[in-house]
């Protein structure tokens, strides 16, 4: 069996982008507004000849009808149960959102290994931009470019390392 790699994040940080990358396809919808992917989405994925699946996610249920709670998509919980490892991808230009830290939660709640990626962070001083987002207490935050290719590397031996 493969490992299962799950990309989770909240909407618009570039999950799709990275998906996209990893798998080399056009499979997953990337789009410039929020929330169009809306369903699992899986691929395959070959990095330095280690091969693994890939699941691109539609993100969270935005907000529930109340304004203040928000809850995960079932779909992205089952992700999150199948995955073997999971990338948390954060965005550096956005910084740090109260959703953010929601997501943070829940994934420490369910126990996966996670890899802390803060994403678009090209042309960025990397450790101003990353430092903040150890408050999510998940370790170290890896600076990526989804759409660059910068840091994915260190991100997927991160990935590795948690197999
Ligand atoms: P998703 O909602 O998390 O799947 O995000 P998408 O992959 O659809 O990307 C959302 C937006 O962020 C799109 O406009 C992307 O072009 C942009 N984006 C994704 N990755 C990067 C990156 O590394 N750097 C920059 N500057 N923009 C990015
Ligand atoms: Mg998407």
């Amino acid at each position: 069996m493969k490992p299962i790699v799950a990309i989770v994040g909240r909407p618009n940080v570039g999950k799709s982008t990275l998906f996209n990358r990893l798998t080399r396809s056009r499979d997953a919808i990337v789009a410039d507004y929020a929330g169009l992917t809306r369903d699992r989405h899986y691929g395959n994925a070959k990095f330095d000849g280690r091969e693994f699946i890939c699941i691109d996610t539609g993100g969270f249920e935005p907000i529930v009808k109340e304004g203040i709670l928000r809850e995960m998509a079932k779909q992205t919980l089952q992700a999150i149960d199948e995955a073997d490892v999971v990338i948390f991808l954060t965005d550096g230009r956005s910084g740090l959102t109260r959703h953010d830290f929601d997501i943070a939660e829940t994934l420490r709640k369910r126990g996966r290994p996670v890899v802390l990626a803060v994403n678009k962070t090209e042309g960025m001083a990397l450790t101003g931009v990353t430092s903040v987002f150890y408050e999510l207490g998940l370790g170290e935050p890896h600076p990526l470019s989804s759409a660059h290719g910068d840091g994915v590397r260190s991100v997927l031996e991160q990935v590795f390392q948690n197999l």
